[in-house]
C-alpha cells in the first residue's frame, strides 16, 4: 500500500510538472442567444454532461444593452461597452457624422477601443486563433490574431469545429493559447420563431451535437498529446417572446427637426444634431404619448447600468418592455417572435457559462456571475497580464479556476 501522503506528494509533482511544461489553451465559445436557462432542457444533453464535469454559472449576468456586438465585446476585453466603444449593433455619435453598425471595425477601427483577450494573447508572445467572435477580424491596437476568418454566417457547423480541432492538434509549440468559435444559429431561430419555438429547440439540439463533437476532440487531444486545452462556453444573451399585437410602430413616434432618430428595438435613441432643438418639447410629447408602453430613461437609470459618458449615448432614450418592441410600421412582418436588448432585470436577458477541462473546477455551480468576470479569469487561467481599466477582478467566477490566484 502506498502511503497516502506519497500519492498527494506525486500528485503535486506531477501538476507542478505539467504546469510548467504545457501551455494551456483555452477554447472560447460563443452560443449567440443562448438563454440561461436552455442548458437544462432537454436538447442540450451533451451540454449538460460536459457541464458536469466542471463547473457552470447558472445566470450570466449581461452587460447593457443586452445587444450581440456590445456582450461580446465586454466578454472578450472585461470592459463595459461605453469603454469599449460598441454601445449597441448600430449607433451614432454626437461627435461624428457616420454611424456603426456591426462589423464595421473591421474597416474603421477607430469605433472600438479595449484590448481583447485574442489581442492580449498575440501581445505577450502568443498564438490566437477565431473562427468568428464578433469583431475578432477588426485590427485592435493594430494587432490581428494569427488566425481569423472574416465573418461568413453561411459556413457550417462542421467546419467550424473541424478547423477549431485542427488548430488544436498543432504540435505544442504552434498550438494556439485562445481559440474562439462562434454560433449564431440559436440566436436567428429565437428571434423568427420565438424563444421556445420548435425551430428554436433544434437550433439548440444542433449546437449541442456539435459541442460534444469538439469537446469528444479536446478530451482525446488532451489525454493523447498531453495538452492542457479547456473549454469555456458562454452565451451573450438570453431572449424574451415578443408579442406582434403589441409592437410599437415608430412610424408614429415625433420626429422632430434638428434630432436624429436611432430605432435600437428595445429602445429608441434621439441625438440631438441642432443646438437649438427643443430638448424639452420633444420629451414632453413622448411621455404624453406613453401610455405605459414605454419610459424615458434617466441619468439615474443610465448610471445604473454603466451607459453613460460616451458619445454613442445620445440626447434621450425612450425604453420599452417584454412583450413590446419598436417596429417600423408596427406588427405587421410576422418574422418576430424573440428579441434581447432590454436591461439585465429582466430575467430572460441572462445569459450562460460552463468551463470544463484539466484547470477547471468539477462539479462547481456558481448561482451568478457577470460577462465583464470572463475576462479577468480567462486572463489568470492563460497567464496573461491584463489592462489596469478593466471592469472586473473575476468576482464570482474566479472560483471556476482549479487553483484560484
Ligand atoms: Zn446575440
Amino acid at each position: 500500500m502506498i502511503p497516502r501522503l506519497l500519492i498527494i506528494a506525486l500528485g503535486l509533482a506531477t501538476s507542478l510538472w505539467v504546469a510548467t511544461t504545457t501551455a494551456q489553451t483555452l477554447v472560447l465559445v460563443s452560443i449567440d442567444g443562448f438563454r440561461w436557462d436552455y442548458l437544462d432542457w432537454p436538447e442540450a444533453t451533451n451540454m449538460r454532461s460536459i457541464a458536469a464535469q466542471g463547473s457552470r454559472v447558472t445566470k450570466l449576468r449581461t452587460v447593457y444593452p443586452s445587444k450581440t456586438f456590445p456582450g461580446h465585446l465586454s466578454i472578450a476585453t472585461g470592459l463595459h461597452p461605453t469603454e469599449h466603444g460598441v454601445i449597441d449593433n448600430y449607433f451614432c455619435r454626437s461627435d461624428r457624422t457616420d454611424c456603426y453598425s456591426m462589423g464595421k471595425g473591421r474597416k474603421d477601427p477607430s469605433w472600438l477601443a479595449g484590448i481583447p483577450l485574442w489581442t492580449l494573447v498575440e501581445q505577450q508572445g502568443g498564438r490566437a486563433s477565431t473562427f468568428f467572435w464578433p469583431e475578432s477580424d477588426a485590427p485592435f491596437a493594430n494587432t490581428l490574431p494569427t488566425d481569423y476568418r472574416a465573418f461568413d454566417g453561411r459556413i457550417p457547423h462542421r467546419e467550424r469545429v473541424q478547423q477549431v480541432v485542427d488548430w488544436l492538434s498543432l504540435p505544442s509549440k504552434q498550438r494556439p493559447e485562445l481559440v474562439t468559435l462562434y454560433f449564431s444559429v440559436v440566436d436567428s431561430a429565437s428571434h423568427t420563431f420565438g424563444p421556445t419555438a420548435p425551430e428554436t429547440l433544434s437550433a439548440i439540439s444542433e449546437v449541442d451535437h456539435q459541442i460534444a463533437v469538439l469537446w469528444q476532440a479536446i478530451e482525446s487531444i488532451n489525454a493523447e498529446e498531453g495538452a492542457d486545452i479547456n473549454l469555456m462556453l458562454v452565451s451573450d444573451h438570453g431572449m424574451s417572446e415578443v408579442d406582434p399585437d403589441l409592437f410599437i410602430d415608430t412610424n408614429t413616434l415625433p420626429r422632430p427637426k434638428g434630432f436624429k432618430r436611432v430605432n435600437g428595438s428595445t429602445r429608441v435613441t434621439y441625438y440631438q444634431r441642432d443646438p437649438d432643438a427643443d430638448m424639452n418639447a420633444l420629451a414632453g410629447a413622448l411621455d404624453r404619448m406613453s401610455d405605459g408602453r414605454w419610459r424615458r430613461l434617466s441619468y439615474l437609470d443610465l448610471a445604473e447600468r454603466h451607459f453613460e459618458n460616451h458619445p454613442g449615448v445620445g440626447d434621450l432614450i425612450i425604453e420599452t418592455a417584454p412583450p413590446r418592441v419598436f417596429r417600423r410600421g408596427g406588427g405587421k412582418d410576422p418574422g418576430l417572435r424573440g428579441m434581447h436588448g432590454y436591461p439585465a432585470t429582466v430575467e430572460d436577458m441572462a445569459a450562460f457559462l460552463v468551463a470544463v477541462g484539466p484547470d477547471f473546477r468539477e462539479g462547481k455551480v456558481i448561482p451568478e456571475a457577470h460577462q465583464l468576470d470572463v475576462y479577468p479569469v480567462a486572463a489568470t487561467l492563460l497567464d496573461l497580464k491584463v489592462p489596469d481599466n478593466i471592469a472586473s477582478d473575476g468576482g464570482p467566477l474566479r472560483a471556476i479556476l482549479l487553483e484560484p490566484q
